[in-house]
């Protein structure tokens, strides 16, 4: 695997973020909703660092069919159990790739009424990003890295298969990286 991100250059993004998120909820009861499982490491890192009195956070489980494009081909594996209405929203992803996952959260959350919803994303990969999904998604507001390139990224949340959750940064992976269950 090769090196992407340095553990020093993630903590240093992390932490800028969690400054600029803390300064803009001050005063206000910010609810961040995680989409698992990729979200875990990077949620984590950020909750520690908000320096915010009322914070709370909640985890979706968002699938999606194979080629879904529309709502109807998403489905929730878990919801949340925190409530949404007139809330202030911080949807916590680990990546946007197509942009599809995140429309249809962002869709399913304006319809249980969420007062303000915004994105912290820790890899904005602005390559496949669908125009269909894009306007739906806008621009998030708070993005740890941009990453132009193709290779599958690993590490620090992100997974191959279910593995390399663990690994301290992010990685690109090579051949020899692709492991069976
Ligand atoms: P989207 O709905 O934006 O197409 O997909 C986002 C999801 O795809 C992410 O939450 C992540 O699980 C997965 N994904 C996309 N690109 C990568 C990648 O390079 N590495 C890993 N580990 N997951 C990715």
């Amino acid at each position: 695997m090769k090196p992407l991100f340095p553990q020093s250059d993630i903590h240093a993004r992390i932490t800028a973020l969690a400054q600029q998120i803390s300064q803009d909820y001050k005063g206000k009861d910010l609810l961040l909703v995680g989409l698992l499982k990729g979200c875990t490491v990077f949620m984590s890192h950020l909750l520690v660092q908000l320096t915010l009195e009322k914070v709370e956070i909640d985890f979706m489980t968002v699938s999606s069919y194979k080629h879904g494009t529309k709502s109807s081909d998403f489905k929730f594996v878990q919801d949340l159990d925190s409530r949404v209405k007139d809330r202030d929203i911080l949807i916590v992803e680990d990546i946007i790739d197509t942009g599809k996952t995140l429309a249809f959260t962002i869709e399913h959350l304006k319809t249980l009424g969420a007062k303000s919803i915004e994105l912290a994303v820790f890899v904005n990969k602005t390559t496949n990003l669908a125009p269909d999904f894009a306007s739906a998604v806008g621009q998030p507001k708070y993005v740890g890295f941009k990453y132009h390139d193709t290779p599958f990224i690993i590490g620090f949340g992100f997974d191959y298969n279910g593995y390399y959750r663990n690994l301290p940064e992010v990685y690109q992976m090579e051949e020899q990286d692709f492991i069976d269950k």
